[in-house]
């Protein structure tokens, strides 16, 4: 599968970060394939994160999705699920290995910065959710 789904999260987009994240993808050797810029619904963000919706977490989680824009990246990459994983880091930005985009523009374990798709089947499921 060389296709992932990519979000930059409201933290990220809110301090401006959204072009330094850019970057970091096509300096890592990905190919944006699509995005868009959108500010995600309740119901969007719901969806999205339906399986976390019995997690403590979950309505923060969605408070903190629909507070702000989101940029949405279909992301072209040989192996792309595992390569954007690795490059993102850990779930909590204090955890994630040094270098790592969490690590550099990560708010919290929350507002950390960026998504990616956890497995090829999800990649697909997410990026038809998208595009
Ligand atoms: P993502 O799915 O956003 O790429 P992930 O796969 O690393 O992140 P998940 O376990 O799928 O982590 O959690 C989804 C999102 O829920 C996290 O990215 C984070 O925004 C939020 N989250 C996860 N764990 C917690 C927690 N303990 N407290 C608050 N928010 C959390
Ligand atoms: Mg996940």
């Amino acid at each position: 599968m060389i296709y992932t789904l990519a979000i930059i999260k409201p933290d990220a987009m809110k301090k401006g970060y959204k072009e330094d994240i850019r970057s970091e993808i096509l300096d890592n050797g990905f190919k944006i394939a699509e995005e868009k810029t959108i500010h995600l619904s309740k119901e969007q963000a719901e969806r999205f994160y339906a399986v976390h919706k019995d997690k403590p977490f979950f309505i923060e989680l969605v408070e903190f999705m629909t507070s702000f824009e989101s940029h949405i990246m279909k992301l072209e990459k040989e192996n792309a699920v595992i390569e954007w994983r690795n490059l993102m880091g850990a779930t909590d930005p204090s955890k994630a290995d040094q270098g790592t985009i969490r690590s550099k523009f990560g708010t919290d374990i929350s507002m950390n910065a960026t998504h990616g798709s956890d497995s090829n089947e999800n990649a697909t499921i997410e990026i038809n959710h998208f595009f």
